[in-house]
C-alpha cells in the first residue's frame, strides 16, 4: 500500500478515536510522518503505532498525539510549550495550530535532529531549546498551553508555575503504577485535574544528555 492510502486509513482511524476537530485532522494529512523516523521504518509511518527513534526514545503514536492535541484545545494566539521534542513530530503538529511553539529536549542529538528535519520542512515558528524541561522554559514566560510528551511521576512544579491563569497542561501522569493522559487546568493558584485513558510513555527524566 502506498503512503497516501496508509495516510487516509490513519485519518479515518483518528476520526474513529474521536478526533472531531477538523483543523487537527487536516494537520495530520499535511505532515509527512516518514520524515521523522528512520528510512527503514517508513513503511510503518502511518500505522497508529509508536516507533523507535535515536537515544532509546520513541516517536509517539499518532492517535495519542492527536488526542493530546485535541485536549489542549489549540488556538492560534496561544503561547505553547512542549516538553520532550523527541523526533519533532508533535512539534510539527503544534506548529500548524499555534503561532509560536517553544520546545525543550534533554538529548542534544534529538534536539539537533528535530531542528534539522523541521528546517528542511521549512517550519519556521518553533523555538528549540536543549535543556531539562522539568525546570521549565529558561526565561520568565507564562504559557497558555503546556504539553509534556514523557511520563511524569508527579506533577511537575516548575511547569505548573509557568502556566498562565486558566492555562491547560496535558501530560501522561502516574497513578498507582499506571499511566494516564491527564489534563491540568490552572485556576487562580489551584489546579483542576481530569484523567483520561491509559497509555505507555518513556519517562520524563532530569538533567541533560
Ligand atoms: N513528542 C515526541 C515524543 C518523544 S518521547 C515524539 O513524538 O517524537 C519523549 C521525549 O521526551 C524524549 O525525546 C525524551 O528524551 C524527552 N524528555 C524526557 N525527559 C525530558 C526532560 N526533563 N526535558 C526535556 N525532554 C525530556
Amino acid at each position: 500500500m502506498n503512503a497516501n492510502i496508509n495516510k487516509i486509513h490513519l485519518i479515518l482511524e483518528l476520526r474513529k478515536l474521536g478526533i472531531i476537530n477538523t483543523d487537527i485532522l487536516s494537520v495530520f494529512e499535511d505532515i509527512p510522518r516518514e520524515k521523522f523516523i528512520d528510512k527503514e521504518l517508513s513503511y510503518k509511518a502511518y500505522h497508529n503505532r509508536a516507533l523507535p527513534i535515536s537515544c532509546n526514545q520513541t516517536i509517539s503514536q499518532p492517535g495519542v498525539v492527536a488526542m493530546m492535541t485535541q485536549i489542549l484545545e489549540p488556538k492560534k494566539n496561544y503561547k505553547v510549550l512542549e516538553i520532550g521534542t523527541g523526533s519533532g513530530y508533535q512539534t510539527a503538529v503544534l506548529s500548524k495550530l499555534f503561532r509560536i511553539v517553544y520546545t525543550i529536549e534533554r538529548y542534544k542529538l534529538l534536539f539537533q535532529n528535530a531542528k534539522n528535519v523541521l528546517e528542511k520542512l521549512k517550519v519556521k515558528n518553533i523555538v528549540f531549546y536543549h535543556g531539562d524541561g522539568l525546570k521549565g522554559w529558561p526565561a520568565k514566560f507564562l504559557f497558555d498551553r503546556i504539553i509534556i510528551t514523557a511520563l511524569a511521576k508527579e506533577m511537575p512544579k516548575y511547569l505548573i508555575d509557568q502556566l498562565s491563569d486558566g492555562g491547560v497542561m496535558v501530560l501522561p501522569l502516574v497513578y498507582k503504577s499506571e499511566q494516564f493522559i491527564t489534563r491540568v487546568t490552572k485556576i487562580k493558584n489551584n489546579v483542576k485535574i481530569k484523567k483520561y485513558w491509559r497509555v505507555r510513555f518513556v519517562p520524563l527524566l532530569p538533567g541533560i544528555k
